[in-house]
């Protein structure tokens, strides 16, 4: 078939090579090229958050869990693993995201020494070894492996389907929060997330603090800089960086990390997740006048990277009919 692509973030540029791979003939099209996409911004950590229903997640991100790790062997694709803690806040954490993973450890409050500076607050954490992907390398990553399979690329917003290439049968939406404009789907919500690149002291280990969401922080060394996050503001759309929020950012990752105290700032940067009740993956050839098979793919809210290669793989399938 003839599959055009609306989109170029992560889970636009994984389906365009999932259904190359699949023998299908492939076009993206994107409003923005995926560098100037909101997947260019995320952290990038393997971390089912913010993103429903929890089922088809957890089985999608397993999916890409198993992607990942073998792309970690290809320093090119700028995907790595790396060992870091989830910190508990509460007696009983909710784990669902972890429990199909092996390889983990609990640890107590007292096994936090070395992790983060003494918090009495802390009760105790989750240790494991997950993938991060540094966004500009692997969309760089992604784009060529497009290139490699014949994938062509334009730039165009799209009011509606009607302005899909006529000579497409088949079309995949995935653009995001673009969704609502596009689709009028009201139940597509931005939810902004800032975060600050600080040179990096010498970390590895990422951290991750959001069982209190007014604590919530992460802490993700990559190469050469280390992404400090977050914040999670549902409905907010401002893509300015507001110094307050920064200030705060920095203080709760530092109060946890004292090795980023002198850490300079290297760069900020916010983004907009495409939050939605329940992410769409699902045809929806109503869409289309002209009775072209049509597949929505948004709405991964704060986990797009950590499932796109699942979602891709099930975007396929649906095409196969
Ligand atoms: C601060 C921050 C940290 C994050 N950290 C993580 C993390 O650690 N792990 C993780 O898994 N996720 C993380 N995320 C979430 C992740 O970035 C998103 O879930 C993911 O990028 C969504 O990918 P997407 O391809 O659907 O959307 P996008 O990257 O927004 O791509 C959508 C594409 O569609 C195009 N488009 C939209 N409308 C139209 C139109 N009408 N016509 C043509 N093209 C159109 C756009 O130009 C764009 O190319 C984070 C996000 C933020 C903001």
């Amino acid at each position: 078939m003839r599959v055009c692509v609306v989109g170029a973030g992560v889970i636009g540029l994984s389906c365009a090579i999932r259904a190359a791979e699949a023998g299908h003939s492939v076009h993206i099209v994107s409003a923005q090229p995926a560098a100037q996409s909101v997947s260019a911004v995320a952290a990038a950590l393997w971390f089912p958050y913010r993103a429903s229903p929890q089922e088809r997640v957890l089985a999608w991100s397993m999916t890409s869990l198993r992607v990942f790790r073998a792309l970690a062997d290809d320093p090119e694709s700028g995907v790595a693993l790396r060992y870091g803690t989830e910190l508990h806040r509460r007696e009983k954490p909710d784990l669902w995201w972890a429990e199909q993973l092996t390889d983990l450890t609990l640890l107590g409050g007292g096994e936090l020494s070395g992790v983060i500076a003494p918090n009495p607050e802390v009760l105790g954490g989750l240790r494991a070894r997950l993938p991060i992907l540094v966004m500009s390398r692997y969309l760089g990553w992604l784009e060529q492996r497009c290139a490699d399979l014949g994938v062509a690329v334009s730039a165009a917003t799209l009011d509606s389907l009607t302005g899909v290439d006529p000579t497409a049968d088949a079309v995949v939406l995935a653009i995001g929060l673009g969704a609502g404009d596009m689709l009028g789907d009201s139940e597509v919500t931005p939810i902004r997330g800032q975060v600050v690149r600080l040179g990096n002291p010498g970390l590895t280990d990422w951290l991750l603090d959001e069982d209190d969401p007014t604590q919530f922080c992460y802490v993700i060394p990559r190469f050469d800089d280390v992404v400090c996050g977050g914040t999670a503001e549902v409905g907010q759309s401002s893509l300015e960086p507001d110094m307050a929020t920064e200030a705060a950012i920095l203080a709760r990752a530092r109060r946890l990390v004292p090795d980023l105290a002198d850490a300079p700032i290297v760069s900020r940067a916010v983004g907009l997740r495409p939050g939605r009740r329940e992410v769409r993956l699902e045809r929806c050839d109503d869409l289309d006048r002209t009775g072209r098979l049509v597949v929505a793919c948004y709405g991964h809210g704060g986990a797009g990277v950590t499932m796109s290669w699942g979602c891709a793989d099930e975007v396929v399938g649906l095409l196969a009919g």
